[in-house]
């Protein structure tokens, strides 16, 4: 099992390195996505994982596509793993609003943050190629999760309103 790290550990307050582009492509790098890819398919709830969460300090976020199509309906994207390298956010709606969340590092609570409702991404994919997209919906609100995850910020920093949850209640919310 790929350990996720929790919120007191100090790697996930810190602003993750950019990661050279003469790095991408090589086993190291390649691993890393990997064990990002396993930690994350090894969780019930979690659609997306950034690098300091398995205790990576670089900038780089995976969101798995198949189960964002599950979360979320609208989604017209592609399944399988979206990897996104060095991503920046050029571009959010001045237009917010409140939506539920939660995060593999902090386990289990669950709160209300304003996340804009549409943003633009720019990145590299792990091929180093460049990659712009917009997104609406949840997968606007993991990008800007994930942005902040690599700027050491925790989701519970914004959050207006925060509740526990047990894992057992997750599952029956989920009805697994
Ligand atoms: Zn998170």
């Amino acid at each position: 099992m790929q350990h996720i790290l929790q919120r007191e550990q100090p790697v996930l307050r810190e602003i993750a390195r950019s990661i050279l582009t003469e790095e991408i492509g090589t086993a190291k790098l390649d691993k890393i996505i990997v064990d990002m890819e396993t930690a994350l398919g090894e969780q019930k709830d979690g659609i997306a994982i950034a690098a300091p969460q398995i205790g990576e300090n670089l900038r780089l976020f995976v969101v798995s596509g198949s189960l964002l199509k599950k979360a979320d309906k609208n989604y017209r994207g592609e399944g399988g793993y979206l990897v996104f390298i060095n991503p920046e956010i050029l571009k959010k709606s001045r237009e917010k609003s409140d939506v539920e969340e939660g995060c593999l590092s902090v386990r289990w609570l669950y709160g209300k943050v304003k996340r804009s409702i549409r943003v633009t991404l720019r990145a590299l994919n792990e091929k180093g190629e460049k990659v712009e997209r917009g997104a609406s919906g949840l997968l606007a609100q993991i990008f800007q999760h994930e942005v902040d995850h690599l700027n050491g910020i925790l989701f519970t920093d914004k959050a207006d309103e925060l509740w526990e949850m047990s894992e057992e209640e997750i599952r029956e919310l989920q009805g697994k």
